[in-house]
């Protein structure tokens, strides 16, 4: 079976060094296996992701050395199709609206695990049709999914052995806004079944939503991809980059560096070359693995602490 790679940004701002980092392994990988890599832009959210900015994501990919195979999947442009899937798990009975604000979410006496995660307390699970109807006057509601008691595991290239039990680690979850925007949680799972992906790589951040795709990926009869969560890059006070990070942005960074450059110092935080030397992302095709990972964050290489610092 082929490999089909893909990277999967939202383009809710420039790229940062984390996301290249994600962009680069995941491209290494598919590579090294003469696989393909797909580029899909997860701009659900059409508000907060401007077109102008997944434009940006491809320009910076190509400036970066990093090809990718086909046609660029919008998530935007795919609401119809997954509204199909939507109407799979509503013909199961699985579905049902909550009205819950946030601030109710967060008061509700569920438990929050260690990682801030809020376990929903399935206060709208069990409305009686009545009870809809009236609270839909007042608000429109978002739309979960009922998650049964069941451990869901799976060996990630880099983490090894994670499991999860969807009932006490998640509760019922969102797969629709209240604003009609469908979650990211469905949306992956359709886009990475319909697009072939076998191999989803991504950072480290996002494993506990694994279990829930892997759940979502059986009950629509598709064999769930390979996964590989990947170290977040933290910065010299051992804070993870994020958005905000704006000196860390690739619009600064291509002013100050050569693709090499920046290949060569993530590819050694990532301990797949010894020294931060300037490498074109081909020339690590060939020595890529999984194995020479660190299992710990990364600190950000030294060349990229001077526009933090100064
Ligand atoms: N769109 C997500 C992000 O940019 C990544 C989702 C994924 O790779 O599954 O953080």
């Amino acid at each position: 079976m082929q490999t089909i790679g893909r990277f999967a940004p939202s383009p809710s701002g420039r790229m940062h060094l984390g996301n290249v980092l994600c962009a680069l392994l995941a491209w290494l990988s598919a590579r090294r296996q003469n696989g393909r890599y797909l580029l899909r832009i997860e701009d659900l959210d059409a508000m907060r992701c401007p077109r102008s900015y997944a434009d940006l994501i491809l320009d910076d990919l190509r400036w970066l050395g990093l090809d990718w195979d086909g046609e660029v999947w919008y998530q935007s442009e795919r609401a119809a199709v997954y509204a199909q899937y939507e109407a799979i798990l509503r013909g199961q009975g699985l579905l049902y609206p909550c009205f819950c604000s946030r601030a109710a979410l967060h008061a509700a006496s569920a438990p929050h695990l260690s990682d801030g995660r809020v376990v929903y307390a399935g206060t709208c699970r069990d409305l009686t049709p009545a009870q809809v109807a009236e609270k839909r006057r007042s608000r429109a509601p978002a739309t979960r999914v009922r998650v049964p008691a069941a451990q869901i595991g799976f060996v990630d290239a880099v983490r090894g052995a994670y499991t999860e039990d969807l009932a006490q680690t998640c509760g019922d979850f969102i797969i629709r806004r209240s604003d009609g925007v469908y979650a990211y949680q469905l949306a992956v799972v359709v886009d990475d079944a319909l697009s072939g992906v076998t191999e989803v790589v991504r950072g480290d951040d996002l494993i506990a939503s694994t279990p829930r795709q892997i759940w979502l990926h059986r009950l629509f009869g598709f064999a769930p991809p390979a996964f590989a969560h990947i170290p977040l890059l933290c910065d010299h006070d051992g804070r993870r980059l994020s958005k905000r990070d704006e000196d860390l942005d690739l619009g600064l960074l291509r002013a100050r560096f050569t693709p090499a450059q920046v290949i060569g110092a993530l590819a050694c935080a990532a301990g797949l070359i010894d020294r931060p030397e300037p490498v074109a992302a081909h020339e690590l095709i060939a020595g890529f693995s999984w194995d020479a990972l660190p299992r710990h964050d990364l600190h950000l290489p030294a060349v990229f602490r001077t526009p933090l610092d100064g």
